[in-house]
């Protein structure tokens, strides 16, 4: 069974096919640049030198048409005909209320997913025109939707509420949703495994820190909390994003700079977080070095980054009563050795001890906590198109025959 994995947004799209026989993946690739100038096909089948493609792409159908035509190209394709994709699967970003699992997709689910488009308005419209295009190339293809927010549906209403008036979450569904589940999900069960307990009987914290961060409180295989709120500003300090602050600092700002609300949550969600405190960069590289080279500010925001993390995984050990294992994953958790060292000096109260022999690792799944550390720390690569495509697989059914 062959899977393909699409997350598109309003000008790109991603895309996975993955063999679900080995869970391998065949090829994947990029489009850039969608109804922009210059737009590009990037496409790297796996053993195969990595292609790019250069055409006029108007629009998402026309990419999605690009993209089978690689994939099954007599050069650098990877599968004969069309008709091996036995599936897709589509990241979708917001399934509010209604989704607490992935669905296969029908005229009801897609009507329902743009009836979320209002707590998303940049992703879910771009998902949606991803599943028509493919719906349009493979019309008897199943489609299923896989949502960030799933995986958070199993908060409790204390932890999901904001101490706003009740009627405020009524009428508009305002309350904490959660982001990247996918990744939190799939790191979460692997460091059950790894620590070689049933997942049901695991307290685990994962840290997915990339450009957009989340930590989420993971207790007997379900999300019972998590940093991110009604959108993803909230929580953690990120690449650009401000995560928490005090609402009235909005007010505020209006007031001193003249600005509009919408103003000011662009600047909270694109010239804040690390890039607003550093001032020399969104990218964690850039800030690491400037920070050797005695940039004072880049000093101040990985201090900042890892105190916010510190504290949070502090919240949600005390939300749990108990801590089996911290998880690093995505760009930052990944890859940086030094943030992951700093976020967890001071965790030793909690029985978590860094082991800086094995942090000296970088993208592979791992211990790096000390041997006698009562709380296991690892590093763990997140792989978010694979929990796609094992949900797809399992909403179409590994043993149904395909039309
Ligand atoms: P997203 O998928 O949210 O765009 P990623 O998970 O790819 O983000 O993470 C991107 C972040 O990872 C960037 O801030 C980048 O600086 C950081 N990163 C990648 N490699 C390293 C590294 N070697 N050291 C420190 N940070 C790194």
């Amino acid at each position: 069974m062959k899977i393909l994995v699409i997350n598109c947004g309003s000008s790109s799209l991603k895309y996975q096919l993955i063999d679900m026989e080995r869970e391998n993946v065949l090829a994947k690739g990029l489009v850039e640049r969608i109804g922009i100038d210059e737009p590009l096909l990037k496409h790297e089948p796996a053993g195969k030198e990595e292609v790019k493609i250069s055409a006029d792409i108007p629009n998402h159908s026309v990419a999605i048409k690009m993209v089978i035509d690689a994939l099954t190209h007599p050069e650098y394709g990877v599968i004969k005909d069309i008709k091996e994709i036995n599936a897709v699967g589509h990241r979708v970003v917001h399934g509010g209320e209604k989704f607490a699992n992935s669905v296969l997709i029908t005229p009801e689910v897609k009507k329902a997913i743009e009836e979320c488009s209002d707590l998303a308005p940049l992703h879910n419209p771009p998902n949606l025109i991803g599943i028509e295009a493919c719906e349009e190339v493979m019309p008897n293809v199943p489609q299923v939707a896989v949502f960030d927010t799933a995986f958070h549906q199993t908060m409790p209403d204390y932890a999901f509420l904001y101490g706003i008036p009740y009627d405020k979450y009524q009428k508009y569904g305002i309350r904490r949703y959660g982001f990247h589940g996918t990744s939190h999900k799939y790191v979460s069960a692997r460091a059950a495994s790894l620590l070689g307990k049933p997942f049901e009987q695991t307290k685990i914290v994962t840290c997915h820190l990339g450009n957009g961060a989340s930590i989420a409180a993971i207790m007997g295989g379900h999300s019972i909390d998590t940093s991110m709120g009604f959108t993803p500003l909230e929580g953690l300090m990120m690449g650009t994003r401000s995560g928490d602050i005090d609402p009235a600092v909005i007010s505020y700002l209006m007031n001193k700079e003249g600005l509009s609300a919408e103003q000011v949550i662009e600047c909270l969600n694109k010239r804040s977080g690390a890039l607003g405190i550093s001032g020399v960069s969104s990218d964690f590289r850039d800030i690491e070095q400037a920070a050797e080279e005695g940039n004072p500010r880049a000093q101040l925001t990985l201090k900042m980054y890892a105190y916010k993390v510190r504290k949070y995984i502090g919240s949600y050990a005390a939300a749990m009563g108990g801590l089996d294992a911290i998880v690093f994953t995505a760009g930052i958790g990944e890859n940086s050795i030094s943030l992951r060292k700093m976020i967890c000096e001071g965790l030793e109260f909690l029985g978590a001890k860094i082991d800086d022999e094995r942090n000296n690792v970088r993208g592979k799944e791992c211990e790096i906590s000390t041997p006698d550390s009562k709380v296991k720390i690892f590093l763990i690569p997140t792989n978010e198109e694979l929990v796609i495509a094992r949900d797809t697989r399992r909403i179409v059914g590994w043993e149904r025959p395909m039309s």
